[in-house]
């Protein structure tokens, strides 16, 4: 016998294994730890380590334990086979990420859509700078001939409201043609807030659309890079329509979406001044995506400082959790979130499988930051899915290929990490994203530890979880 692959860490005064690749967590006793300690040592046959624990134990206590630790595959007898698990062929869509736009009144530096590491040329391509109102109702009837009995639509740009008539028109139509075919649909959208004015509001509060605001914090920060294309900053002009949203859109709460830089790294300032100050309800963080060599990209010491930050605001979460108050850090919430439903990924993210991405032509890419691209095109919403290509991406992004990560503890949740990253960052979507594999792993092991704690002090939190619905791209990244 011998131990299976996990990963172990303490919280709440308890031990726990975070099992690899089932994801499970289990909770160690004094007997199924003090196997786990003398396995550690190497493999032993079963009455060698009975022997071993003799004085403390009972061989039937050391029995049973073993026989636990063997059903979750901590303990495992000779070579374990791994088997190859691919998603279903018949998965079903559940959300379309709708470009309305590739245009943006903005000219935020490090934009992937028109920044330095662009893909699809926005400017001089062939796409349309709008997608029609024809193309949009076509997105929808896609989206409903391929979904479950749950549809999630989520419009995106370029700035999405540069295309507020093709918005409105959507969702009307959406919203009947669901009732017709009889399936649930919800919306959401992204913006810079720019645009935002009173009867844009009122639509969005009335429709019940979840809205994520781009936005980097404080105006210093904002206006390092989410300028106008005069170069004018933005802070001024979205503070006050963000508290306009924030006062009379109350059907659903208003999350930010926070791009850091190396520039732009306070992390617990940005933090408190959107929530506490702004008011969001809560607020995401993510790191640029860009080449190594930009002058806001995050290195190594960044993504310290990053995790040592982000540390802090969980334990704060865990705090404001036990006694069941909001916090508002979705970046952990999320993450417990996976771990809550003992997520083990085959591929990264939903891209090219649950989720896919709309250009304004109607081109169905991997997702809403590969929409445009010949490279990366599944089809069109007109004549559906490549099947062909679908399957094909998604043997080859598998995560058993990528071997670095076929040794990672890390690999339930990250399985390599954004192709949209890889893709900017190594020119190949199937490359792992090795450069930040030391942040994801200690972020995962923070996250586990709240997981942790959570268990042993606010259970109910956990359980909670279960009924909850997952607004699984209620933030999608731009
Ligand atoms: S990219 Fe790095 S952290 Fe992520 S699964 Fe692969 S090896 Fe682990
Ligand atoms: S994680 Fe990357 S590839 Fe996946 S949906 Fe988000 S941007 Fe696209």
């Amino acid at each position: 016998m011998r131990l299976g692959e996990f990963h172990r860490f303490a919280a709440g005064g308890a031990e726990f294994l975070y099992l690899v690749p089932s994801a499970a967590i289990f909770a160690l006793d004094d007997v199924s730890r003090a196997v786990v300690d003398a396995l550690a040592a190497g493999e032993l046959a079963f009455e060698e380590l009975a022997a071993r624990l003799n004085r403390r134990f009972r061989a039937s206590e050391v029995h049973d334990a073993v026989f636990e630790l063997r059903g979750v595959r901590a303990v495992v007898d000779g070579e374990m086979a791994s088997v190859r698990q691919m998603p279903p062929a018949n998965f079903p869509l559940s959300t379309v990420v709708l470009n309305l736009t590739n245009q943006c009144n903005l000219a935020c530096t490090y934009c992937y859509e028109y920044g330095e590491d662009k893909i699809v040329d926005t400017q001089f391509g062939s796409q349309p700078k709008f997608m029609d109102a024809a193309t949009a109702r076509d997105t929808v009837e896609f989206l409903l001939r391929e979904s479950g009995r749950r549809a999630h639509l989520t419009f995106f740009g370029g700035e999405t409201l540069l295309n507020s008539p093709v918005l409105r028109e959507t969702i009307e139509y959406a919203r009947r043609r669901a009732a017709e075919v009889g399936k649930e649909i919800d919306f959401s959208l992204t913006t810079n807030a720019t645009l935002l004015r009173e009867e844009i509001i009122e639509f969005l509060a009335d429709n019940n659309v979840g809205v994520t605001v781009s936005i980097d914090g404080p105006r210093e920060m904002q206006d390092q890079f989410r300028v106008f294309h005069n170069g004018r900053g933005s802070y001024d002009v979205v503070t006050p329509k963000v508290q306009e949203l924030l006062k009379r859109h109350r059907s659903r709460p208003i999350g930010a979406r926070v791009t850091l830089t190396a520039q732009t790294l306070d992390i617990r300032r940005i933090f408190r001044h959107l929530r506490d100050e702004i008011g969001f309800w809560e607020v995401g963080f993510a790191p640029v995506t860009t080449a190594p060599n930009r002058a806001y990209a995050i290195e190594d010491r960044g993504f310290d400082d990053m995790l040592a930050q982000f540390r802090e605001l969980a334990g704060e979460f865990l705090e404001y959790t036990v006694e069941n108050r909001h916090h508002g850090f979705s970046n952990v919430r999320d993450t417990i979130e996976e771990l809550h439903q003992g997520m083990s990924k085959s591929h990264p993210c939903g891209a090219g499988l649950g989720l896919l991405g709309v250009s304004t032509s109607g081109d169905v890419a991997l997702c809403h930051r590969f929409a445009g691209s010949e490279t990366h095109k599944m089809g069109t919403v007109q004549t559906g899915i490549d099947r062909l290509v679908q399957i094909d991406f998604l043997d080859k992004h598998h995560v058993d290929d990528k071997t670095d990560c076929r040794q990672c503890w890390a690999r339930p949740l990250c399985a390599g990490g954004c192709y949209h990253e890889a893709h900017t960052r190594y020119g190949d979507t199937q490359r792992p994203n090795l450069h930040y594999c030391e942040w994801i792993r200690g972020w995962t092991d923070t996250c586990l530890r709240i997981y942790g704690e959570l268990a042993m002090r606010n259970p109910d939190y956990l359980r909670r979880l279960n009924r909850e619905e997952h607004h699984e791209t209620s933030q999608v990244s731009k």
